[in-house]
Parts: structure tokens; C-alpha cells; sequence
């Protein structure tokens, strides 16, 4: 039950997708109160694969595991699967490889399901004593002053919550970002993101497959067992083209858009779409209010980093404020915007860039492209470079 009575916190997250939870989850631990506000929690693990599936870090996915989130033994903990090697395709001759085994890894990555992830993230704080969770909507927020001291959230049951932090987790269309005026840099990848997975007739043996290709980007992520989740960023006259195929002629066109690697694929989960869009917050934080994940910025997912750079934003908002104090003070918050900035810039860089460099049809750009690739794989510093960057 809601108590009606204005309350206090030290830390509102407003929003506990895979972000704002693994938030609350860091900070279960710490000296402060935490109240989560979400409309919807996470359903309960079923046996049906999730229609959204992402590639992890390994860093992310060790800082997960500290916070007893990344749960494989239990049956409705995580379902993962490592990626060994990867794959890149250019439209030409092109090739990239990236090996665990070579660069002296365990994995690149490992891929799993929202949901699941989402579940295991909200029970690692059920014995928490400083968090609380609120499932309604805020209707509107009274900002403090510039000194801040704090901000009062007024929800929707009528009840009301002070707290000296509010944080902005609450997704690409943030509604406490748009209460606080602040500004965003949008440019529309004119992609859309079609998922679907499919059970494959031969194994993967652990390896991603991208295909950069001239009806945009192809990718095949490693389920466990015979399965592989897919994601083609395309335009949108595709995607409704592939969306509107029945599941048995949506499996056919992506084997054959693979070369038939993993042999003929069943559909097992239907395809769905997400239009893409790179966005960019004007500010991330304010005092008393931080922006993070998806809320502060949004990638094309062709190097699946999306939630890998806001939970980077998680810990280290996490690291900065266990030195105790005030957890709105703004000199500690703009360290954090100040200390992010560079790596979801130079993710933004490069994503957006290969989209782009890619689209251009003419026989020149095909020829450079498929040559850097080349080049690229035949330089060990260089591809090891690029391996040690996705890992952190
Ligand atoms: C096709 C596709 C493939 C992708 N693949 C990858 C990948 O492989 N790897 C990767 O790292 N990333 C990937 N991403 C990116 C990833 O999906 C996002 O970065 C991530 O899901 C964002 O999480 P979030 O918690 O910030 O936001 P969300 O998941 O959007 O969560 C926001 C939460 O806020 C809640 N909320 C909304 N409004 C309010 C409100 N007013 N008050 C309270 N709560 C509210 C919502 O209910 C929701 O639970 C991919 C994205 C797409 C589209």
C-alpha cells in the first residue's frame, strides 16, 4: 500500500527498465533511501523466448554479477549465451573477425533477454530496507531552487515524494526530461529495428554474424542451443515488407540473407520493429537531477551499446555518489556528465558513421569500405584495439 502522506528519499529513480534497476540495485547497498516510481514491473519469467534480446560487455555483465543480477542457475534467472567470435560482412569483399580465443578473452560478449535480466535486477533488492517501489506515474514536479535541497514529485495515486536527487531513467521519450525543459539533439537514422528469433538446423558455435548490407544492417546474435536472435536496422519500406511476411517466409528470407551459415530457420518469435533514432540530452544533469540510459542519449544498435553505455552511466553515478554527502550537489554531477560525455560521443561517432558510410552506393565508397575491413582484420593492434574498447 501507498502511503498518501508526503514522503521523503534521498534518490528518486523514476522509471525501472534495465537501467533505472540495475541503478537501484547498485545503490541498495549504500547510505541512502531509494524510491523507485515505474508503472510497470517487469512480468514473470516464461519459457518463450523475449522479442528483445542485447548484447552485453563483459564488464557490464561482471558489475551485474556483483550485483547478484546475473543469475544462470536459477530457472528464472538469465538465459545466456557467450559470444566467441564475431563476424562482420561489408556489401563488397570485406571482412572482420573478432576472436576471444585470439585477443586472450574469455568472450566478447553475451546475449540475453531483457525481461529476464529486468526480473533478476528487481529481486536483488527484495531485503533492501532503503528502497522502496512506487508503481504509478508522477503528474508533475515542483523544482527547487538553483541551491537545489531537492525536488517534489506529485504522482498520480495523490501522494507525494520529496527526494534530494531525482534521477531521469525513464526512457528515450523521458517525461522528467521534457518537465525539466531540457532540450534534445535528435537525427532520425531512418532505420527501423525488425527483431524476431529463430531456431537454426546447424549450431553457431558462439558466433555473432553482421552483415553490412545495401538494405541496411543485418545482425545475427547466438541464443543457447540451435536459436539466434535478429536484428535488421533497416528503412522503413523494408521493415513493414519484412513485418508483413509470414513467419515461415520471414525465416527463408533471413537464411538466405545470411547464406544459408546456420542452415533453414524457424521462426520461433515473432518479428517486431523499433524506429531508430540517435539522440543526444543538451544537458544531462542539473542540480538535484541527473539523466541517464536511454533518457540522456540513444545509439543505432549496429555495435549493440545501447544499454551498455547507460549502465556505464549506472556505475559510475554509483562510484561518485558512495562518497556519501548531499546526493544532489551538482559539482559531483557534472563530474558525471563531464566523465560520460566522451564515451557516448565517440559511440554515437562511430555508429552513426559506419550507418552512413555504408548507405553511399557508389563504387568508390563500396571499394574503401570493404578495403578497411580487410585491412582492419590483417592489423592485430588495430582489431585488438577495437575488441578492448567493446569489453569495458
Ligand atoms: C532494435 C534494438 C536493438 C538493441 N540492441 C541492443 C544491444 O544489443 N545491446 C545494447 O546494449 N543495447 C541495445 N539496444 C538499446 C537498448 O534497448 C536500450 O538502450 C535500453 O533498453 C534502454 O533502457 P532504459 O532503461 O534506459 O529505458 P527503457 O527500457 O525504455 O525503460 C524506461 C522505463 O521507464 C518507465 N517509464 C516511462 N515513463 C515513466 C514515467 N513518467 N514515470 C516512471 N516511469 C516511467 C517505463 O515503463 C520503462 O520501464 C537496442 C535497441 C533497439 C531498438
Amino acid at each position: 500500500m501507498v502511503s498518501l502522506r508526503p514522503s521523503r528519499a534521498d534518490i528518486a529513480v523514476l522509471g525501472g527498465g534495465l537501467n533505472g534497476a540495475a541503478l537501484v540495485s547498485a545503490l541498495r547497498h549504500s547510505p541512502y533511501s531509494v524510491v523507485l516510481v515505474e508503472p510497470r514491473p517487469p512480468q514473470p519469467p516464461r519459457e518463450a523466448w523475449d522479442s528483445r534480446l542485447f548484447a552485453f560487455s563483459p564488464g557490464n555483465v561482471a558489475w551485474l554479477r556483483s550485483l547478484q543480477a546475473w543469475e544462470t542457475s536459477d530457472p528464472d534467472g538469465v538465459r545466456c549465451q557467450a559470444v566467441q567470435r564475431m563476424r562482420i560482412h561489408g556489401d563488397g569483399d570485406g571482412c572482420l573477425d573478432f576472436d576471444a580465443l585470439d585477443a586472450g578473452l574469455p568472450e566478447l560478449a553475451w546475449i540475453a533477454e531483457n525481461g529476464r535480466l529486468q526480473a533478476c535486477l528487481w529481486r536483488s533488492w527484495r531485503n533492501s530496507p532503503n528502497v522502496r517501489v512506487i508503481s504509478t506515474m508522477a503528474s508533475h514536479v515542483i523544482w527547487g531552487g538553483s541551491e537545489s535541497g531537492g525536488h517534489h514529485l506529485h504522482l498520480i495515486n495523490g501522494s507525494s515524494l520529496h527526494a534530494r536527487l531525482l534521477v531521469a531513467a525513464d526512457g528515450a521519450d523521458s517525461w522528467l526530461r521534457q518537465q525539466a525543459g531540457i532540450d534534445l539533439d535528435v537525427e532520425d537514422y531512418r532505420h527501423i529495428g525488425v527483431v524476431a528469433n529463430f531456431a537454426t538446423e546447424r549450431p553457431h558455435r558462439g558466433t555473432a554474424f553482421q552483415w553490412f548490407r545495401p538494405d541496411g544492417v543485418l545482425a545475427w546474435l547466438p541464443l543457447p542451443g540451435n536459436r539466434i536472435s535478429m536484428v535488421w536496422s533497416t528503412p522503413p519500406e523494408h521493415a513493414a515488407e519484412l513485418r508483413a511476411l509470414s513467419p515461415e517466409r520471414l525465416a527463408e528470407k533471413v537464411a538466405a540473407a545470411g547464406d544459408q551459415l546456420l542452415g533453414r530457420f524457424t521462426c520461433i518469435t515473432p518479428a517486431a520493429g523499433f524506429p531508430l533514432k540517435r539522440r543526444r540530452a543538451r544537458e544531462w544533469v542539473r542540480p538535484g537531477l541527473v539523466l541517464l540510459g536511454d533518457a540522456a542519449h540513444t545509439v543505432h544498435p549496429l555495435a549493440g551499446q545501447g544499454v551498455n553505455l547507460g549502465f556505464r552511466d549506472s556505475r559510475l553515478l554509483t562510484s561518485l555518489l558512495a562518497e556519501g554527502g548531499d546526493p544532489g550537489e551538482i559539482g559531483r554531477l557534472t563530474a558525471y556528465a563531464a566523465r560520460r560525455r566522451e564515451d557516448v560521443a565517440s559511440m554515437q561517432l562511430v555508429t552513426g558513421g559506419l550507418k552512413k558510410l555504408f548507405a553511399c552506393p557508389d563504387g568508390l565508397s563500396l571499394a574503401l569500405r570493404n578495403l578497411g575491413m580487410n585491412l582492419t582484420n590483417h592489423l592485430t593492434p588495430l582489431n585488438q584495439a577495437l575488441i578492448r574498447h567493446a569489453i569495458l
